[in-house]
């Protein structure tokens, strides 16, 4: 992470100032033997040198500790906000682990700027804000601004579609930072808009594993990053991932096909263009630990493999000889999006689920929305991901009827937030969050949030 800082600030030189940073700090607990656990942020967070090099870094977060470290997400998303703003001249970057949380920020900030506004004209926190310790800490930052409130509402009422919110509220800022790749690609495009011209660059590869690689090219597009592997992290081997080798299904590996599984290679061994699924034995104690991943080598830097994040290696959804991954979910729902885009509306945020219950069985595809949109683009848009899923398991089950036409389900406003609200509350990180992409039978209360709050649903006729 730090090298990682330093190429950056080779590349884009900040001055001395703080950083708008959502990072959120879950609990902390002791094990039976003693030890204190937590996710991995977490442990970055308190962690005193974690401190000391952000301020070495000139990065320093903008808002207290109190706010990091504050017992309800809602309520420092809100402060992070505020103190975004109070400190808006000093602000030279704002980051986050996974840009889930970025664009969560500013999704907020459509809905509580006038509140903020208020807040910083009367010089008060609202009484929203409920904690002793983040009403103190923030009661030390916030002094009646009059001007500051008028200049925020003006620039909020001139804005179109929040395009350039970013830059607009920043105007010292000079890139926007976190992990951008896998899971988080879908954001971009949202990223893209709150952000304006300001460049998005995406951050390392790591995991609450090991650390795994930098991304030595920093202002490259984050769907272009790649990592360069830090081989002194831990012990790095990798799975040759060929095509006629059987894949994890749903998490379970298939006893028929173990045999086939090719050797592992270590580090200089891999070949550039290939496909691996990593395994890691750190400093830690795990040993050879399949991390889930699947990466494609892109070249060397020095000796040390440069890797692309692909995708999570578990096949989601399979219901006879289909199989389709992460990565095909969510170009079928790039496509599908695209034809909303016409009519000027978003695809907030989606999962899927296989549904068995029926026979045959079939997909189901979980959409939240942004916006009124007639039937018939969703119907358009629910043939659109039957017909995206390639894979030829799949085309020509749904040839033969042997898996049922696609189901595109509209779940009203806020429903993946609850699901949000669902993790965090079981101890979940917030700055670790990731939207469950398929949704398992064993995943009950889940499934319940999203078929509780469906409002449409559409079956596809494009077979
Ligand atoms: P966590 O479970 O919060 O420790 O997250 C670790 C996982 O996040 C990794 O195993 C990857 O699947 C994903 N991840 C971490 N960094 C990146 C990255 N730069 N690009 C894509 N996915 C990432």
């Amino acid at each position: 992470m730090l090298l990682e800082k330093v190429l950056l600030h080779r590349e884009f030189p900040i001055e001395n100032g703080k950083a708008l940073q959502f990072i959120y700090s879950s609990k902390q607990s002791k094990t039976q033997g003693g030890l204190i656990a937590g996710t991995t942020t977490t442990n970055v967070f308190r962690n005193p040198q974690f401190k000391k090099a952000m301020e070495a870094m000139q990065s320093q977060c903008c808002s207290p500790d109190e706010v990091i470290f504050g017992p309800d997400s809602h309520q420092s998303l809100y402060c992070h906000l505020l103190c975004g703003l109070i400190f808006r001249q000093e602000i030279q970057f704002i980051s986050s682990t996974f840009s889930h949380s970025i664009v969560h920020g500013f999704r907020t900030f459509e809905q509580v700027w006038e509140e903020l506004c208020v807040d910083i004209r009367e010089g008060e926190l609202t009484s929203r804000i409920t904690f002793p310790s983040v009403r103190s800490a923030m009661a030390k930052l916030l002094k009646p601004n009059p001007q500051l409130a008028d200049l925020i509402r003006e620039k909020c009422l001139g804005m179109n579609n929040w395009y350039g919110l970013v830059r607009e509220l920043f105007p010292n800022a000079k890139y926007i930072y976190g992990i951008m790749t896998g899971s988080m690609e879908p954001y971009l495009k949202k990223l893209r808009h709150y952000a304006g011209d300001l460049p998005l660059l995406s951050a390392d590869y790591g995991s609450s594993e090991g650390w795994i690689g930098a991304n030595v090219n920093p202002i490259v597009p984050p769907e272009s990053a790649t990592y360069v592997v830090l081989p002194n992290i831990g012990y790095f081997e990798f799975i040759p991932l060929k095509e006629n080798v059987e894949e994890h299904v749903q998490g379970e590996v298939s006893n028929s096909f173990l045999s086939t599984e090719p050797e592992p290679v270590g580090l200089t061994e891999v070949k550039v263009g290939e496909e691996y699924e990593i395994i890691i034995t750190s400093f830690a104690g795990l040993y050879r630990y399949r991390l889930g991943d699947v990466v494609k080598v892109t070249g060397f830097h020095n000796l040390s493999p440069e890797l692309k994040f692909v995708r999570r290696r578990n096949l989601m959804l399979t219901i006879n000889i289909d199989k389709n991954t992460e990565t095909d979910l969510q170009l079928a729902v790039e496509a599908a999006s695209k034809l909303n885009a016409e009519e000027k509306l978003e695809v907030l945020d989606f999962s899927s689920h296989v549904d068995l219950s029926t026979d045959p069985g079939h997909y189901v595809i979980f959409w939240e929305i942004n916006g009124e949109v007639g039937d018939e683009v969703l119907k358009e848009c629910c043939n659109c991901l039957d017909r995206s899923f390639v894979d030829a398991g799949y085309v020509s089950s749904r040839k033969v009827n042997a898996i049922g036409p696609l189901e595109l389900r509209i779940v009203q406003k806020g429903t993946f937030q609850n699901i949000l609200d669902h993790y965090v509350g079981l101890g979940a990180a917030l700055s670790q969050f990731k939207t469950p992409r398929c949704v398992g039978p064993r995943n009950m209360e889940v499934l319940q949030i999203l078929c509780d709050n469906v409002v449409k649903s559409y079956f596809s006729t494009a077979f």
